[in-house]
């Protein structure tokens, strides 16, 4: 790099201000760590965020790590939707597995909120400094919007970036936080096992004249996947996997055709259903990169591991990797360490790969089963149904990992 050139020095590159890279700025500015937030975005979008449609179900260990990192405090408590309990259904039966039916209304579940509101909390949680400093103190968080990587070179002590706007960037440590699409990752040479479900996912609030008794329902049908998330008692998150070709039909009907649709989608349980926003579509597309780490490089949240939504773990396991890496590369600072040494990042990829790993492969084994209909698949999981009822261990897994608390 030429010297002569005005350089910006950080300790941390973070590229991507998603909820995963907003939350690790600020974790790693709580333990004297300077960062810059790289983004393509306007500071404007972070800010307020538009509604995607998605509601994050928070496990407590998230709320705890989003309540150290002052973020917790700023979502509303209007905004917080609880989650008693859970029922899994299959097919036309009535029978469905009970999940934590008994979580009491101040020992809930889990808790729903709109990723919009997680993502705007995570922002104005995070203090920022001038953006046109050359050299951070301690802590103190960079922006650079509207910006992207033109190209970096990693050294034995540094990493040297590029951005599109020419400023150059010398940082210990490349962090992508740039979605399961990463472009970051794929220009790091990391490679990723990739799965295309091929199918999409319909996200919609809808108004019910039924109350759901805040629990949430997994309705595996023929030819589609039904979830319904409770918002208010009369309100809930739909949830709609269906082929492309179908997905397409469904979004082109009008708004009446469409209620009656998921109305009678539901088999009418919950009465009469009604558009409350407007839907939004995902194309389903699970990804686990084959390393987390490379020389002074990094991944977190979606670009590490993007989950398939029906198990809903993405931003919590995330969230568990971020604070994590956030804390090895703090106590390396505290002891005057490199923060991006080889051995710190292998550790930081040994625990986060078996944290993800598992929930990982068990939700494709779930996709897998509930999305196949031929008639083994349908037997069996109603074999699994209806034994995940009669055995607790099944059903105390799925709940204590949705309650487990970090103490
Ligand atoms: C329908 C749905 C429901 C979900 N429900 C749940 C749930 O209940 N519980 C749960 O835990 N998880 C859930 N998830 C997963 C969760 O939303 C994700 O895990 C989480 O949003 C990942 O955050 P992220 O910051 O890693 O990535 P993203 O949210 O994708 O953010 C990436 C950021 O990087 C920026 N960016 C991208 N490319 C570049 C580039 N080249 N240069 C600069 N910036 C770039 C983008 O502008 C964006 O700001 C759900 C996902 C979906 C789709």
């Amino acid at each position: 790099m030429d010297d002569s050139t005005a350089v910006t020095r950080v300790d941390v590159a973070i590229v991507g201000a998603g909820p995963i890279g907003l939350c690790f700025a600020n974790a790693l500015s709580r333990q004297g760590v300077s960062a810059m937030l790289i983004d393509r975005q306007p500071r404007s979008a972070m800010m307020n965020p538009d509604s995607d449609g998605r509601e994050i179900a928070l496990t407590r260990s998230s709320q705890q790590i989003l309540d150290k990192l002052d973020v917790w405090s700023r979502v509303e408590p209007a905004e917080r939707a609880r989650m008693r309990g859970a029922k899994v259904f299959d097919g036309q039966s009535l029978f469905a597995m009970q999940i934590a039916p008994d979580a009491s209304k101040d020992e809930p579940l889990g808790c729903l909120v709109p990723n919009r509101v997680i993502r705007r909390a995570a922002y104005a949680a995070l203090q920022t400094t001038t953006p046109q400093a050359s050299a951070p103190g301690p802590g103190e968080i960079l922006w650079r919007d509207e910006q992207e990587i033109a190209h970096f070179q990693t050294g034995d002590t540094a990493v040297d970036l590029v951005l599109e706007s020419g400023e150059r960037i010398h940082a210990s440590l490349l962090v992508a936080a740039d979605s399961r699409f990463s472009t970051t990752r794929r220009a790091m040479g990391i490679p990723v096992h990739s799965y295309q479900h091929g199918q999409h996912m319909l996200v919609c609030r809808m108004h019910h004249d039924e109350p759901h008794d805040q629990t949430a329902w997994e309705w595996f049908g023929h030819g589609q996947t039904l979830a319904l998330l409770p918002v208010d008692t009369h309100c809930s998150s739909v949830v709609l996997t269906l082929s492309p070709a179908d997905m397409e039909k469904q979004l082109a009907l009008s708004v009446e055709a469409f209620d009656a649709d998921i109305t009678q989608r539901f088999g009418g349980r919950l009465g009469a259903m009604r558009r409350a926003a407007e839907p939004h579509r995902y194309p389903l597309v699970s990804v686990y990169a084959e390393r987390f780490v490379g020389p002074r490089q990094a991944l977190i949240g979606d670009a590490a591991v993007g989950m398939h939504p029906v198990t809903a773990h993405g931003f919590n396991l995330g969230l568990q990797g971020l604070s994590r890496l956030a804390d090895l590369i703090g106590d390396a600072r505290a002891q005057g360490e490199d923060i991006a040494s080889s051995s710190l990042l292998r550790r930081y990829q040994r625990e986060q790969r078996l944290a993800t790993a598992p929930l990982f492969a068990a939700t494709l084994a779930i996709v897998g089963l509930y999305t196949d209909d031929r008639t083994p698949a349908r037997l069996l999981r109603k074999a699994v149904l209806r034994a995940g009822e009669a055995a607790w261990p099944v059903k105390r897994l799925i709940a204590g990992h949705l309650m487990r608390s970090s103490n």
